[in-house]
């Protein structure tokens, strides 16, 4: 298909959730696979809702994403300006030919008098739409009270006929006029309406495939009309579906984290979100690969496999990813990730982060706690053995104070504790070395050893293997971090009295 054109036209009103997410990244996915282009569009006409924050937020959003626009607001194009409140004048120019055309009128029904028609059919249980009183003014009389200065909207005339499309996901659709009243293409106010100017746009920008929610279908037959009224061949449409949260009601924010910014947040990796969202609702030809490369989506998408069937958003099933693909990222992009939760969590200076020598050891720290992590957030929580060490509520604490009153654990620590307080600089090896001693010692082996030092050690019952633990802790202590970290020796050394050991 050649020289295939998809937008992707969010509403700056608020964060990018994940169902416009997924509309971008199939746009996206579309094109690139066509080797066409990908427009951004800002649909910026609710200038109530419309917030100038909300469009650079959702530019760095979409970037953070991964996807990149060849036409954009940002980037320019041959069919600029890409924001809908800059082209006002194009669309009042395409309404003024309407109506002089006859296709259009002004309509001077006041906002409280359509309110009372809409609240009339309502009440008599009717579908409430226009009921065309302006329509029947005569054009000379309409032409009069618009040039003495009477605010008028334009509407378009809705000719009796059907509405029908192939839907490239939802097959044959059709809808009949008799539910459209006359739409308004622009309000008295100047302002476009949603279905009238994104049909100048997709036209005037040579947009072949629109691809968008389906909470845009009872909008597609407005459109339509649209096109027909101006004699303009509309594009292929593609609405994709619904997605739902785990009660398979529409997916919200009561569903926990639902947009890229709270993705963001949370340390979900953007390349695991993409492979996510990717296949919802889409899935490869063989059906059953899930771990996909950006290059090994571009290959295989296609619109002829989005299902047209709710998709159910799962939680479990994005954290397996972002499991996979944190454990697959480059340690120092893994220690850049996570250094900001660190410095949230007060564990570290954003300036220590500057410091190659932390950087370093900050990969050691990510790589050994990062098993079973579902996102980064959860670091500074599964970190906190290495940056926090409290000897007095680790000898009396609920889980930990077991080892301080078990007649062994005092036995191997006592044999412990001294001889790594004869150390300088503790390694792994002089640490296996010492542990062999101590089992000499004592008879103890095994976890009767190595349980009672991990507590005294940690502070903990359970965490990450000692052999990783142990660097971590030397190597800290050594480095100019602003929050100072404990060192095996000097946890030992805070340990015994407060354990009374020699007592
Ligand atoms: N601004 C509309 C939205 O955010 C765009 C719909 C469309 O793609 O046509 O829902």
């Amino acid at each position: 298909m050649a020289n295939v054109r998809v937008r992707f036209a969010p509403s700056p009103t608020g964060y990018v959730h994940v169902g416009n997410a997924r509309t971008a990244l199939f746009n996206w996915l579309f094109a690139r696979h066509q080797g066409g282009a990908f427009v951004l569009r800002i649909e910026d006409t609710d200038v109530e809702r419309s917030k100038e924050e909300y469009e650079r937020q959702l530019l760095e959003d979409l970037r953070w994403f991964g996807l990149d626009w060849d036409e954009g607001p940002d980037k320019g194009g041959p069919f600029a300006p890409y924001r809908q409140s800059e082209r006002l004048e194009v669309y009042a120019r395409f309404a003024a030919q309407l109506v002089e055309r006859g296709h259009a009128y002004y309509c001077f029904c006041s906002a409280e008098q359509l309110e009372a028609e809409r609240a009339e059919a309502l009440k008599a249980g009717r579908q409430p739409r226009y009921s065309g009183r302006c329509r029947k003014l005569a054009p000379e009389e309409a032409a009069r009270r618009r040039t003495a200065g009477e605010p008028a909207a334009t509407r378009l005339k809705i000719v009796a006929s059907a509405f029908t499309w192939h839907d490239l996901v939802h097959g044959p659709t059709s809808f009949s006029s008799e539910v459209i009243g006359d739409p308004i293409l622009v309000r008295s106010d100047g302002h476009p309406a949603y279905n009238y100017a994104v049909v100048i746009d997709d036209h005037l920008m040579e947009i072949t495939h629109v691809i968008r929610g389906d909470d845009h279908i009872s909008n597609t037959p407005r459109q339509l009309a649209v096109y027909r009224a101006l004699g303009w061949e509309p594009p292929a449409f593609a609405h994709l579906s619904t997605i739902l949260g785990a009660d398979r009601t529409r997916l919200s924010k009561r569903h926990g984290a639902t947009s890229l910014e709270s993705f963001r947040g949370l340390g979900i990796l953007p390349e695991a979100l993409r492979n996510y969202l990717a296949l919802l609702g889409w899935s490869p030809a063989d059906g059953k690969t899930e771990i996909l490369s950006p290059s090994e989506l571009i290959e295989q998408f296609s619109l002829d496999r989005v299902i047209k069937s709710p998709a159910v958003f799962d939680a479990e099933k994005l954290h397996w990813l972002n499991r996979h693909y944190m454990k697959v990222a480059l340690p120092s992009r893994r220690a850049e990730l996570a250094a900001p939760f660190l410095v949230d969590a007060g564990y570290i200076a954003p300036a220590d982060a500057e410091d190659a020598a932390v950087r370093t050891w900050l990969e050691r720290v990510v790589d050994a706690v990062l098993k079973n992590l579902d996102h980064l957030s959860q670091i500074p929580a599964a970190a906190r053995l290495i940056f926090e060490y409290d000897a007095a509520a680790t000898a009396a604490g609920e889980e930990t104070r077991h080892v301080v009153e078990d007649a062994g654990a005092r036995e191997v620590l006592k044999a412990f504790v001294p001889k790594v307080l004869a150390e300088t600089q503790l390694t792994y090896e002089r640490f296996r070395e010492i542990a062999k001693a101590v089992q000499k010692e004592t008879g103890k082996k095994g976890k009767d050893l190595f349980h009672p030092i991990r507590v005294a050690v940690t502070g903990a019952v359970s965490g990450p293997e000692l052999e990783k633990l142990i660097p971590i802790f030397e190597e800290g202590a050594r480095l100019p971090l602003v929050r100072h970290v404990k060192g095996v020796a000097e946890r030992l050394r805070e340990f015994a009295p407060a354990a009374k050991l020699y007592l």
